[in-house]
């Protein structure tokens, strides 16, 4: 198995530490808000990665944090806390909004069928052990106090510019003039952040002898290491990550344990929606219950995802959105028919698929084999597992007055009684399902 590693800018054969346990790590969402269909891109394309993976004989344990805490909206430690942001927003408090919009998002995980973590970490369960790393790099001298917390210096860690091939005077050139003052490098980073007497921060704890809630890159490294340990095999999220986030995951990481942290990254792309960014003022924030109002399923979503590559840019319209829906109906009543049919041809196309997916997480390619190709009741069921896309679903489990109309309706027409015949097509269709005459005989398919 193939895949291009963010780390080395190279498509690299996967080999894993353990491959009875390939360890993964996921960054979560910030739960503060509804997710829009941008966020959810990448849990589709992990989702993919892991049941590649699994395909392929490997055990895995996954873990995917979920940050309820100290996220500011700005990645250089300024600007307001999304939580407290949210608090405001709609007078709960911040467990509350923490509460609802992680509930929220894991619902709409089952919703897209996507395979459920080993691990869901929230980030407020870890606090002691985020103090811990912090002890553990000022114990090795890599941070320093300012007025308003603890800063990583990371000038003192060679390698901090090199995963995201960062040029340092660069930066410090275009830095805001009004930056933190007290930072000693610009891309220095709060481990924890002190909360002033007076500030409105609700989420607290006392460490080094005041208040304060630890910075958003150390929640990561420290579940890692609670949950995975030191070196994991696989790092997942998207790109904007790349810059700051990993970047200061690593250097908190390998500054405090001194060994590699993780083997692979992967990183996926941004989605536009028609061809503008997606955000709020556009009003193109869609979440998938706005896409359910318009009558497509959260796995018509999923399945305009898996139509691209998780590296390439993608453009998302109601029209693809549709061609997608169009597709996954197609495929699973090409399902429903070779099962009815009983038909078994020789040749699987499962192998050719899952080289596909071999090669870099290929989903076009493998969707365009499936698409070319007759596929066996079998291979519909493995292409299911692959994708979770609920193309059996209700196939075998078909509801037994459908079975019983089908063969009134064979018996109606040998009897040449078309108008009874007809009318059977009608109550079908009143319940969503149609009839297709094919060369090998009758058979139901899916209207919706
Ligand atoms: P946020 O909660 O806004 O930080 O978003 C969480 C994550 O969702 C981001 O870090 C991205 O990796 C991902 N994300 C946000 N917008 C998009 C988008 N338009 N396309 C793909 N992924 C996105
Ligand atoms: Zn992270």
């Amino acid at each position: 198995m193939k895949l291009y590693n963010t780390l080395t800018r190279k498509l690299e054969e996967f080999k894993p530490i353990n491959p009875e346990e390939v360890k993964i790590y996921t960054c979560g969402p910030t739960v503060y808000n509804f997710p829009h269909v941008g966020n959810y891109t990448s849990y589709i394309y992990w989702d993919l990665l892991v049941r590649t993976l699994k395909a392929n004989g490997y055990g895995v344990k996954r873990v995917l944090n979920l940050t309820d805490v100290g996220h500011l909206t700005s990645d250089a430690d300024e600007g307001e806390d999304k939580l407290e942001k949210g608090a405001k927003r709609e007078g709960k408090t911040v467990w509350e909004i923490a509460d609802y919009y992680s509930n929220y998002f894991l619902e709409n995980y089952e919703k897209l069928n996507l395979t459920q973590p080993d691990v869901v970490a929230r980030a407020t369960d870890y606090i002691a052990e985020d103090e811990k790393l912090v002890d553990i790099l000022t114990e090795k001298g890599f941070t320093y106090e300012t007025a308003d917390g603890v800063y990583f210096d990371t000038s003192k860690f060679a390698k901090y510019p090199d995963f995201a091939r960062l040029d340092l005077d660069h930066l410090k050139a275009g830095a805001r003039v009004d930056f933190n003052t007290e930072k000693r490098n610009v891309s220095d980073f709060a481990l924890w952040k002190f909360i002033k007497p007076g500030e409105d921060h609700a989420m607290r704890w006392d460490y080094l002898g005041r208040p304060g809630y630890p910075g958003w890159h150390i929640e990561c490294a420290t579940i890692i290491h609670e949950e995975l340990g030191e070196t994991i095999d696989i790092h997942t999220g998207g790109i904007d990550h790349i810059p700051v986030h990993h970047t200061n995951e690593i250097a908190e990481s390998e500054c405090a344990f001194d060994k590699k942290m993780c083997n692979y990254w992967l990183h996926c792309n941004f989605i536009t929606i028609d061809g503008e960014k997606v955000s709020k003022s556009l009003g193109n924030t869609y979440t998938l219950e706005q896409l359910e109002e318009q009558s497509y399923m959260p796995l018509d979503f999923k399945m305009w995802v898996l139509q691209g590559h998780f590296q390439g840019t993608r453009n998302f319209s109601f029209a693809d959105l549709s061609a997608a829906k169009s597709r996954r109906l197609n495929w699973r009543n090409k399902a429903a028919a070779v099962y009815q049919l009983g038909q078994t041809r020789k040749t699987s196309v499962c192998d050719q698929i899952l080289e596909a997916l071999n090669e870099n997480l290929n989903s076009p390619e493998a969707f365009s084999i499936i698409d070319t190709n007759e596929l066996n009741y079998e291979d519909w069921k493995f292409v299911d597992e692959l994708f979770g896309l609920g193309l059996i679903d209700g196939i075998e489990s078909v509801p037994d007055f459908v079975k019983r109309l089908m063969s009134e309706r064979d018996e109606a027409r040998k009897n040449k009684d078309f108008a009874v015949a007809d009318e059977i097509r009608d109550q079908l269709a009143d319940n969503n399902y149609t009839v297709k005459d094919t060369p090998e005989g009758p058979v139901w398919q899916f209207m919706v």
